[in-house]
């Protein structure tokens, strides 16, 4: 079949796919057609077209991101198939590699810098960084930073998110555990002026002082991938110690995601579902396949944005005893929560159940069918 005459010579372009080393003079690449269709007949076929190495001039070694190449069709068209045989370049144009800002998702960058730095990757630091060039600005626009904020980050690794939160924030202060990674942060994050690595176990840091000391007068948020063995200590201590900060924006497994985000008195919930509801409110943002990160996590991850409440979604007197109720009443797995309450504790089961009773609800109910108003009423009763 033929496709019908191309009304007149037809412009666009197309993206050459490079071979893997560009070299001064590239073999001959394939041609791909790419965005508009050149045609309607042959709209969703692909059509490729060799284009000879002399076309090409020569090329900058190694820092060409990709070639575009200015096409026209001749205005008769030839058989289906053979229609880019019958395009003529017009045009030729590249993108280069900005020198100032590195790669940092391209994997071979990646590689070839931890080489340099003889620095390998270390699972027990849970560092899996981003490759994925898309997630970086995913993550910052689910964190709803702008010019205005200080961002505080936990674990930069080598500063994937770091150089887009930097682009996007005020300032940014990241707080990494791992002593081997300054010098290849101070590589990737040259130029970059508004940003503060401090080196420490962010477990161990005083955040509040370091958030007054860094970010006097500015909204505060944080943002990160978070090294995934220590998701909830690291959770809990931005929530539990009262910090200044208007949101958490955290990359976490799947799982843990699933249970910052569950609503206390439903299924996925648990006792950390019920402390982030007591500080703030969450909400899940999106996932992230293990192919987003090197080395990649035998895991799916996810995005959680937790936004802080002014005040805590309950009342409660003794707020020590209340998180230890709800600790306790989720610490066994699959047990009611008066036999988990009671055992947790240690108190008389006969004592439990009556608060609980009294408190209005079944002695069997589950931990995650109880809200936080629920588990404050049964601190109450038990206090009685
Ligand atoms: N932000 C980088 C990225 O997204 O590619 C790296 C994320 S990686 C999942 C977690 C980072 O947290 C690693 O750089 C790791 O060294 C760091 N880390 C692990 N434990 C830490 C701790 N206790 N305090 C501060 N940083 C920690």
């Amino acid at each position: 079949p033929t496709a019908p005459p191309l009304r007149a010579w037809r412009k666009g372009t197309l993206r050459l796919h490079l071979p893997r080393a560009p070299r001064q003079r590239p073999r001959p690449p394939k041609v791909k057609r790419q965005g508009r269709a050149l045609h309607p007949v042959v709209k969703n076929k692909r059509t490729t077209l060799s284009v000879s190495a002399d076309a090409l001039p020569p090329l900058p070694k190694g820092e060409v991101l990709a070639i575009h190449a200015k096409f026209a069709v001749l205005s008769k068209a030839p058989p289906l198939g053979e229609l880019a045989s019958e395009a003529r370049l017009r045009g030729l144009f590249w993108k280069r590699k900005d020198r100032a800002m590195p790669e940092l998702t391209d994997l071979s960058y990646v590689r070839a810098l931890c080489e340099k730095y003889d620095f390998a990757l270390s699972k027990g630091f849970g560092q899996n960084f981003i490759v994925n060039p898309g997630l970086p600005p995913k993550i910052v626009d689910a964190s709803g930073v702008d010019k205005r904020y200080g961002v505080l980050e936990i674990g930069p690794g080598i500063g994937v998110l770091t150089r887009e939160l930097a682009k996007r924030a005020a300032k940014v202060v990241s707080i990494e555990v791992d002593e081997r990674l300054p010098p290849l942060l101070a590589e990737t994050m040259a130029g970059v002026d508004n940003f503060k690595l401090v080196l420490q176990d962010v477990l161990k840091v005083d955040l509040k002082a370091l958030i007054a000391q860094e970010f006097p007068g500015m909204p505060v948020a944080v943002c990160a991938n978070l090294p995934y063995y220590i998701t909830s200590p690291i959770v809990m201590k931005l929530l539990g110690d009262r910090l200044p900060i208007e949101s958490l924006t955290v990359m976490v497994q799947k799982e843990a995601a699933d249970r910052l985000a569950a609503a206390p008195g439903t299924r996925a919930s648990s006792a950390i579902s019920c402390a982030v509801s007591y500080y703030a409110t969450s909400k899940m943002m999106f996932t992230a396949a293990p192919g987003s990160f090197y080395p990649a996590p035998k895991v799916t991850s996810a995005v959680v944005r937790m936004e802080i409440r002014p005040t805590p979604a309950v009342q409660v007197e003794d707020e020590e005893g209340y998180f230890a109720l709800v600790r306790a009443a989720f610490g066994q797995r699959r047990k009611t929560a008066a036999n988990a309450i009671a055992s947790g504790l240690g108190m008389p089961k006969d004592a439990v159940t009556a608060a609980i009773e009294a408190a209005g609800f079944d002695a069997r109910i589950r931990p995650e069918a109880l809200t936080l108003e629920d588990f404050a009423k049964i601190q109450n009763a038990l206090a009685r």
